[in-house]
């Protein structure tokens, strides 16, 4: 166990690039053996377009990684947070630290991000995928990520998470992204089981779907079990699902890079209210 924790007190960057990689070159093999979707679309295009900003979130929390690292350090120096206060057996200190890192560094900014205008306009670049896959995973504009980084910290603080904790939240996070958003076709009753624990492909393809409501529920990352408390987990057959955003439907704009970095700073379109979606 304590050379586990030496381990991810200290991650190589080569081994977090090659889970990095490793994580999206199998979830692509799945995908491609096993394809959930087989809609045809320019696939080198779009994963260029999803690669472009994978690149652009690697730089902007590398560039900040240091904030993340001192802050880490800092709860670990004055006994702050609740993994810093509470003396559990090590393996419960750690889900524990998952799970309030979940809740705080992906489903709780990824809530305000649909509720908050100005920040919903820099998440809707996620939103326009029209062919969501494993590269989606980290289609976040800059700026997104910058508050989604803030976010990270804030969880950071609030479980007292050591430097180990942040890698190990970290890769889990990466991976469970990676697979949450993948094309992939497996047994719906195997999901099922899995879905009451975590979030599932076909739990978050739901919030995929290009018109609310379904785009405001199945916010999960890790864990299916805020969704579930907050009362925004909904099931629905994925193959009546549509990728998008209603507001941005126009190919051209949705696969042009600089098109899309502009989307925050251009007027805003409200999205088709509730009452008008049908059940799917
Ligand atoms: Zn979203």
């Amino acid at each position: 166990m304590d050379e586990l924790l030496i381990y991810f007190s200290d991650m190589p960057t080569l081994h977090r690039t090659a889970l990095l990689v490793g994580g999206l070159s199998f979830f692509f093999l799945f995908e491609s053996l096993a394809p959930f979707f087989t809609k045809k679309h320019n696939w080198w295009k779009h994963t260029g377009i999803n690669l472009f900003f994978t690149l652009t979130t690697i730089i902007v929390n590398f560039a900040m990684a240091f904030l993340l690292l001192q802050s880490a350090d800092w709860v670990v120096a004055h006994n702050f947070g609740i993994m810093q206060m509470i003396d559990l057996p090590i393996w419960i200190s750690i889900l524990i630290g998952l799970m309030v890192m979940d809740f705080v560094g992906a489903w709780l900014i990824h809530y305000i991000e649909h509720h908050v205008t100005w920040m919903w306009k820099f998440h809707l670049i996620h939103h326009t995928d029209q062919h969501v896959d494993t590269f989606s995973a980290n289609r976040h504009h800059p700026g997104e990520s910058v508050f989604r980084f803030a976010f990270t910290i804030l969880a950071v603080f609030v479980a007292g998470a050591p430097v180990w904790m942040v890698f190990i939240y970290q890769s889990v996070s990466l991976v469970m992204s990676q697979f949450n958003h993948s094309n992939i076709s497996f047994p719906l009753w195997l999901d099922k089981i899995l879905c009451l624990v975590i979030a599932t492909p076909h739990m978050h393809r739901v919030h995929h779907h290009y018109r609310m409501p379904y785009s405001d529920t199945n916010y999960g990352n890790i864990f299916s079990i805020w969704d579930r408390i907050f009362q925004t987990f909904v099931r629905v057959d994925n193959r009546k699902l549509t990728y998008g955003m209603d507001t941005h439907m126009d190919v051209k704009s949705t696969e042009n890079i600089v098109e899309m970095l502009k989307i925050p700073f251009q007027s805003y379109r409200p999205r088709i209210e509730y009452e008008s979606e049908e059940k799917l």
